[in-house]
């Protein structure tokens, strides 16, 4: 199977911005710039935006998500938030293991495992994030760490649930950093997450996973590194805050 059947997915990460009345004005403003791509479009939002994500995003190409989810179904757990809340309140994808949530909250590769069988097991699409340090990259370990990452977070996962898991290749010295891997770093690195994928499952099943790319992904430098083979969209944080660039993005992918 080619990138050409592999559909790609333009996922904005808002992180902790916008209000819910912002996340109205926002949505709104880019329903119609996005409108018809040949791509999937998503913006994961924050848990208090995304009723207003939901209604705003009706009738229109553009899906919602949240940011994190928890594993347990319910409980005493203080401040979090279950796959199936998510489901209940019209989220369709979740993204786990942002480099944000393993660097400032303890986030670990077996939480990560956790929460996309979660999530999976709701029927939710997981947008799960792997990725490198500079450190970790300076010392060679780039592919070992992909492998490792991806094989942890899909531990138990099986072949029917890895239709609805989406791989975001984010090294960690990219992300809100202005500095972006170069289109060949980005198809190496996703080529790392795909080959891992194919030791677990196969090639034929390896080669229909979406694997995004994400980390200073700008209206800029989208069209090349969609462009690459390996690259199937993108996991957009800043650039998806603006409508006019993030439209640029999903264009990109759309024709990519
Ligand atoms: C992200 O939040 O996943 C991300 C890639 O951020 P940015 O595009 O701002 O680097």
């Amino acid at each position: 199977m080619k990138k050409s059947v592999r559909r790609a997915v333009i996922a904005g990460n808002w992180k902790m911005n916008n209000t819910p009345a912002q996340t109205t004005a926002l949505i709104n403003e880019m329903k119609p710039l996005v409108a018809g791509a040949d791509c999937d479009v998503v913006l994961c939002v924050p848990f208090v935006d995304i009723a207003a994500a939901v209604e705003a995003a009706k009738g229109s190409n553009i899906k919602i998500g949240a940011e994190n989810v928890h594993f347990k179904a319910s409980g005493a757990y203080t401040g979090e938030v279950s796959a199936d809340m998510l489901v209940a309140c019209g989220v369709e994808y979740v993204v786990i293991g942002h480099s944000e949530r393993r660097q400032y909250f303890g986030e670990t590769d077996q939480t990560v495992n956790l929460r996309s069988l979660a999530a999976l097991n709701a029927g939710l699409k997981a947008i799960i994030c792997v990725g490198e340090t500079l450190e970790q990259r300076e010392l060679g370990y780039t592919e070992t760490l992909l492998k490792y990452q991806t094989k942890m977070a899909l531990t138990g996962v099986t072949k029917e649930q890895l239709k609805n898991v989406i791989i975001a290749y984010e090294p960690v010295w990219a992300i809100g950093t202005g500095v972006t891997a170069t289109a060949d770093q980005a198809d190496e690195g996703n080529g790392f997450v795909r080959a891992a994928i194919a030791e677990a499952y196969g090639e034929e099943a390896a080669e229909a996973v979406t694997v995004q790319y994400g980390g200073s992904m700008n209206a800029k430098n989208a069209e090349e590194l969609v462009s690459k083979v390996n690259v199937d969209g993108g996991l957009i944080g800043g650039a998806s805050l603006k409508a006019a660039d993030f439209s640029v993005i999903v264009k990109a992918a759309s024709e990519g």
